[in-house]
């Protein structure tokens, strides 16, 4: 079975992948997160070997490399990296303090870039490999509050986009998936009101659930999506259409 690194893995967006990619009996899931939360144990328990938790501190960037060879020394080639953990801070430009600003862009944006960076020279070697990142429609739409976030975002497909192209030529590829609002712990902060409007103004008339994006996920790591590299799929229920 492919091993396959799911980060932020125990909750929200990144536990349904988990969940799912345990669930087809095609993979092998390592979830990573600070904390294994009770759904996550619960999600293990039900996968019977297929899904395991592996403690990190991804904004902890040190600490990475030790964290990507002590997942490799235990499990094996890493077949598929999906870059899933995020903080969505929220708040006026003016308002954030720069603290705020840095820890977003740490774990949204170097994080990844450094585990990727460790994760991809072995999948080089091994000539086979494929990358998921999150991104989020707002790197392309912007939203007001949203400026630092939707920065990191945009900078997540930028990356996407260059490393599929340095990366293709020996096998591997590079996408990022683009939600639209999920109801999660992140977004809990929005009131019914702020989802009636994105609800009303979505094609659909719906809101995208995790396991459209875990559904996804699963297309780029499968035969499908062989042939799928250096694209930003959006999965928003025409939020943006
Ligand atoms: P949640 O807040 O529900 O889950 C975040 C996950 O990331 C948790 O597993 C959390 O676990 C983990 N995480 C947070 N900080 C760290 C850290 N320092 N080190 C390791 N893991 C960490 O978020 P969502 O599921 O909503 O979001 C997942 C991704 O999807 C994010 O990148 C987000 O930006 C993106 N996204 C979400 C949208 C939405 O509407 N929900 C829309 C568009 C994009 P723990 O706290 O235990 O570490």
């Amino acid at each position: 079975m492919r091993n396959i690194l799911v980060t932020g893995g125990s909750r929200g967006i990144g536990l349904a992948i988990a969940r799912r990619l345990a669930a087809s009996g095609d993979y092998n899931v390592v979830a990573v997160a600070r904390r294994e939360s009770g759904e996550l144990a619960a999600a293990i328990r039900e996968a019977q070997r297929c899904l395991h938790f592996r403690a990190c501190d991804l904004a902890a960037t040190d600490a990475i490399p030790a964290f990507a060879k002590s997942v490799r020394d235990k499990f094996g080639a890493i077949y598929g990296l999906v870059n899933n953990a995020g903080i969505g801070t929220d708040g006026l430009l003016a308002t954030m303090s720069n603290s705020q600003i840095e820890a977003l862009i740490r774990l949204n944006v170097l994080s990844p870039i450094i585990l990727t960076k460790y994760v991809a020279r072995h999948m080089m070697a091994d000539g086979v490999g494929r990358i998921v990142n999150i991104s989020s429609i707002v790197a392309s739409t912007g939203y007001s509050g949203l400026s630092v976030y939707a920065a990191s975002k945009a900078a997540v497909t930028g990356f996407t986009r260059s490393l599929a192209r340095e990366v293709g030529k020996v096998g591997i590829t590079v996408n990022a998936i683009a939600p639209g609002f999920i109801d999660t712990e992140l977004t809990s902060s929005l009131d019914d009101q702020g989802r009636r409007r994105i609800t009303g103004r979505s094609a659909l008339r719906r809101l995208p659930e995790a396991d459209d994006v875990a559904s996804m996920v699963e297309y780029l790591l499968g035969e499908g999506g062989r042939n799928i590299t250096g694209t930003v799929l959006t999965v928003d229920a025409g939020n943006t259409a």
